[in-house]
């Protein structure tokens, strides 16, 4: 199973906006869309950094609630580990485990196409899980 399976599952949709958008705007979107991160991306769609649920906490707990007036760009994070669709569900976890984080944006071509989280390769490796259990019921069971 590959990145390309979970976007077939989820969709290609991203949530993203511009480096120069507030911190208090970041935290209507994350609550409105219910989601933990956003990409942002640059005038040319390209990615220029991301920022999640945990950036916006340590930035308020650092600077106080003044913080939010200030442009995401300054709190994002800007070098982003991003994936293709052709890797693997394990290279995500490793990736994901390695770096600390619950995030990946597709990127192909320099374009961003998708985002897959924690959740969703999670439910991808149950779901095989499931299958592989399946397929060894039957063949145990018609052998
Ligand atoms: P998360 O676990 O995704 O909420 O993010 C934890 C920290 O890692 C935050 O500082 C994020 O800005 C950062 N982060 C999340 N995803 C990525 C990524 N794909 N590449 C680099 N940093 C990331």
């Amino acid at each position: 199973m590959n990145v390309a399976a979970i976007l077939k599952e989820k969709g290609r949709g991203v949530f993203t906006t511009a480096p120069d958008t507030s911190l208090l705007e970041i935290t209507k979107l994350l609550g409105m869309h219910r989601i933990g991160c956003i990409v942002i991306t640059s005038a040319d769609g390209k990615v220029s950094g991301i920022v999640s649920e945990r950036d916006v906490v340590r930035e308020i707990s650092r600077a106080g609630a003044s913080v939010l007036t200030e442009p995401v760009e300054r709190c994002m994070t800007k070098s982003v580990v991003t994936c293709r669709e052709a890797d693997t569900i394990d290279h995500l976890m490793a990736q994901m485990t390695a770096h600390r984080f619950r995030h990946m944006p597709v990127v192909e071509k320099g374009r961003l196409i998708g985002l897959v989280s924690i959740g969703d390769v999670v439910r991808m490796r149950i779901a095989e899980a499931e299958m592989e259990a399946a397929a060894m019921r039957e063949y145990i069971a018609t052998g």
